[in-house]
């Protein structure tokens, strides 16, 4: 579903983040993406965002290389990937429901539509009766779980979680990785970045390790080893 192929990322006057990666990733994958600062985590995936272009080699998305995506491709690419990240990205002046809303609206889904999916959503993040508060009302683990629900609401094939429990205590951290887990079960790819050792000990699924913009290791039913 992913593919990169012979991948380098040098970002101007500034060293290799990424250096000649090839890996792909299966449709119905849970993958973490682990690897202290520096390693290469974010610019895997903002190569995948195709908000950075790589500087030798190609990011496939099934057949489509993101970096020859024009306008209106990459705004449906996008669509396709869901985004979380560790600082929310909510916006704070809408309620839990409206966050939600909002992001079907911009993708033009209707009132009908609307009425019936954020609720359900809501409902499997168990936000269902905060549904009327806003961020500022929610608890870091709330607001993680709110910014999961906007990310799924749009049905993408991929989740991507860019350390989404770099912000939590391990209570949180734990139900956050069981919702990602629950939506991997119901069938949507997820590719995870996180420093959090439990966090991939409890997955217990394919760990990527980088190394100073390498793959160090790739492992199918991987444990934390750095
Ligand atoms: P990680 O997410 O694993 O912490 P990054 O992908 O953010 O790693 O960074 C990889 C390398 O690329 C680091 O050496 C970092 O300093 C460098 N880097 C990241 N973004 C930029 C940028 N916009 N400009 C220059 N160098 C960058």
């Amino acid at each position: 579903m992913i593919y990169f192929n012979g991948v380098k990322k040098q970002y101007p006057k500034s060293t290799m983040a990424l250096e000649d990666i090839t890996l792909s990733i299966n449709s119905g994958e849970f993958v973490s993406i682990v690897g202290h600062s520096g390693a290469g985590k974010t610019t895997l995936i903002k190569l995948i965002l195709a908000e950075e272009a790589p500087t030798e080699g190609t990011v496939f998305f099934e057949s489509l290389d993101v970096n020859r995506l024009k306008n209106r491709q990459l705004t449906e690419l996008r669509r396709r990937i869901g985004t979380v990240f560790q600082d929310f990205k909510l916006l704070g002046n809408k309620t839990a429901y409206e966050n939600i809303s909002f992001a079907m609206e911009a993708s033009g889904k209707s009132d009908e539509e609307i009425a019936a999916d954020v609720p359900h959503v809501l409902d499997l993040v168990g936000l269902l009766d905060k549904r009327e508060h806003f961020p500022g009302q929610l608890s870091g683990g709330e607001k993680q779980r709110l910014a999961i629900a906007r990310a799924i609401i749009n049905q993408p094939e991929v989740i991507i979680a860019d350390e989404p429990t770099g912000n939590l205590d391990p209570i949180n951290t734990h139900e956050i990785v069981q919702i990602l887990k629950k939506i991997n079960d119901l069938g949507t790819t997820i590719i995870l970045t996180t420093h959090n050792r439990s966090v991939i000990d409890s997955i217990g699924k394919r760990v990527i390790t980088l190394e100073k913009g390498k793959v160090i290791r790739d492992d199918k039913d991987g444990k934390y080893m750095m």
